[in-house]
């Protein structure tokens, strides 16, 4: 054996050293040891062997590869509330608390305990849907993107549905309402210009095969300008009047009035159902706030049509996502419950408030200022249209260095980049994680 080879520690010794063992749980034992293995390899094929010391800090290092691989909690600190890449909507906390109990144990879920029997999984679900949006029956499915499938598969296959070329989405993550239209097994009969529709074109194109008028919102682009469209009032009138339903993808689904938040206003679910639509199909993880979800609410007829889809069954949302919607719609019963709602304690938290907090991060952090900022949406709802918001500004000739240095801490920062400084919105960091950001900027500085 070469001196090199016994001087080498084994690999049971690594698997407990104070240093790595904690890695177990974070990796699990396979992958704490193949790092091991790995880095012990490398010492054979080109020693000496280094310090010990040294080659523990090697393999941690191969070993935080591997943990920043794993889903973790990260602090948004790039002032976009509704992150698609950093989980869109955070939950509020009775939320979550009910998903613990519909998960940890057996629930009623499906089982009607004053009759003894099997009950409807969307009871009650339905119970609170109607009281928030005032519609008459509600379904839930797994995403708005399955809403939209369910409605057009149950109610235009091997027909036709009219939709404005305006209203043509493509959202992220692959969703373009053509090809689900097309998926579903209905005609796409596409009128108007890119700009500019009228009733008389939606009329001109209804025919004996036409099953829906649709509309969908352009959640993500805005079309500025030389502009005509038709509201759905309108759209509904030319419906009834031909006997064909108008249904809608309202796509973030506000319940609220945004304006309230010094937001332009955005089409609610229920201004849909007050235009008459037959069907409005929303996200739970946009403007609700609540999980991911897809919920269709309107016509009761309609809604036993979908219920009565075989294809719902591999559509449908299990017991946690039923108990964090329920939670979550509870919530909007008043103003000061609602901002339980993490998204609208973000959008209610005055400027002052914002302020106030970044001062305490300047204590830690050298070089660094308070900015007026703007914080934005995103998720694809009101494009364009930011808030105020304030962030603490970290001025540096590396931007991107220290931004890699903030996303390699134990909880990472995720923050934005604007003319070489580091910016760290106030607006999406959580109070609770303001400590964490204090010990990371203080660690800047050492
Ligand atoms: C976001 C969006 C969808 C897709 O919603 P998911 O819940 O992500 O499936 C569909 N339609 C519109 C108009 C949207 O804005």
């Amino acid at each position: 054996m070469s001196d090199v080879l016994r001087g080498l520690p084994a690999v049971h010794r690594l698997l407990e050293h104070e240093s790595l063992a904690p890695y177990e749980h974070l990796v699990g034992r396979d992958a704490l040891r193949t790092a091991i293995a790995q880095e012990l390899d490398r010492v054979r094929a080109a020693p000496p062997m280094p310090p010990l010391g040294l080659l523990v800090a090697r393999i941690s290092e191969r070993l935080d590869r591997a943990v920043a691989e794993n889903l973790h909690a990260v602090i948004n600190a790039t002032g976009t509330l509704l992150h698609t890449n950093l989980g869109r909507a955070p939950l509020a906390a009775s939320a979550l608390a009910a998903a613990g109990e519909a998960g940890a144990g057996y629930s009623n879920i499906e089982y009607d305990l004053i009759a003894g029997e099997r009950g409807s999984r969307y009871r009650r679900l339905n119970a609170v849907l109607r009281e928030v949006t005032g519609a008459e029956d509600s379904l839930v499915v797994n995403n708005c993107a399955a809403a939209v499938l369910l409605m057009l598969d149950t109610l235009a296959r091997g027909a036709e549905v009219i939709v404005a070329r305006s209203q043509l989405i493509e959202i992220g993550g692959g969703f373009r309402l053509p090809d689900v239209l097309a998926r579903s097994g209905a005609t796409l009969v596409e009128v108007g210009a890119t700009n500019k529709v009228y009733v008389a074109d939606y009329a001109a194109a209804l025919s004996r095969r036409t099953a829906l008028l649709m509309r969908s919102h352009p959640s993500n682009y805005r079309i500025e300008g030389f502009v005509a469209e038709v509201d759905a009032g309108e759209l509904v009138e030319l419906g009834t009047r031909a006997g064909v339903p108008v249904v809608e993808d309202l796509g973030s689904g506000a319940v609220v009035d945004l304006r309230e938040y010094g937001l332009p206003h955005e089409r609610t679910v229920q201004e849909a159902l007050h235009d008459g639509v037959a069907l409005a199909a929303f996200s739970g993880d946009k403007l609700l706030g609540g999980p991911q979800a897809g919920i269709i609410v309107g016509n009761g007829a309609y809604i036993a049509r979908l219920r009565g889809n075989p294809l719902l069954r591999a559509l449908r949302v299990d017991k946690v996502t039923i108990a964090l919607l329920s939670a979550t719609l509870k919530l909007y019963r008043t103003k000061e419950s609602r901002e339980q709602i993490p998204l609208y304690a973000m959008l209610g938290a005055s400027l002052e408030s914002l302020r106030e907090r970044a001062a305490a991060y300047l204590r830690e952090a050298a070089n660094a200022t308070i900015v007026e900022s703007t914080a934005y949406l995103g998720g694809g709802t009101l494009p364009g249209s930011g808030m105020p918001s304030i962030a603490v500004s970290l001025r540096t000739p590396y931007p991107e260095e220290l931004h890699a240095r903030l996303r390699d801490r134990p909880i990472p920062i995720v923050a934005r980049i604007e003319e070489n400084r580091v910016l760290l919105d106030l607006r999406t960091i959580a109070v609770q994680q303001d400590g964490a950001v204090l010990k990371a900027l203080a660690s800047l500085s050492e």
